[in-house]
């Protein structure tokens, strides 16, 4: 287990250091409200240790995010009473983490809120041929 980076503030947030709304706890994960929400009942889930990107977290860890994730997205949903959510990690620097701690967005969703779905963030998509499409798919599965 990662031990806590003093300057990060979801480490500090784990120690109790700073306040946070918590909404679920076990040994691994922690559950809170952002302090700047999307939408009401906006939720981040982190693990307690620190681990920066999805892919750092050891297979156990991520189990238990993720098992955090399937059962407080409809709790987060009912509690706001949000029919959808949009669920979703900001994975590095460049996609836009701004904490460096990983992190699960859990955003309700509301009919006719303005917001769009993930695809949304993207503008021109590239135009691969099939041959692109199979190296990738081979190069992803000899990386996994
Ligand atoms: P990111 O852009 O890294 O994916 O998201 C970071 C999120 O953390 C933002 O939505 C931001 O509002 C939230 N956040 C930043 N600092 C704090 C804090 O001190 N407390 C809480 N509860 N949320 C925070
Ligand atoms: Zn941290």
């Amino acid at each position: 287990m990662n031990d806590k980076v003093d300057d990060c503030i979801f480490c500090q947030i784990v120690a109790g250091d700073i306040p946070s709304r918590t909404v679920y706890e076990d040994d691994t994960v922690l559950a809170f409200l952002d302090a700047n929400p999307l939408a009401r009942g906006h939720t981040l889930v982190i693990p307690k240790a620190h681990h920066e990107r999805v892919g750092d977290m050891p297979g156990d860890v991520a189990e238990a995010v993720f098992a955090a994730v399937n059962d407080l997205t409809p709790a987060v949903e009912a509690a706001v009473d949000a029919p959808a959510s949009t669920v979703a990690f900001n994975n590095g620097e460049a996609a836009g983490q701004e904490v460096p701690h990983a992190h699960c967005h859990i955003v309700p969703r509301f009919d006719d809120d303005g917001g769009r779905p993930i695809h949304s963030l993207f503008g021109d998509r590239p135009d691969l041929s099939e041959d692109e499409l199979d190296g990738i798919a081979a190069e992803i599965g000899d990386a996994a």
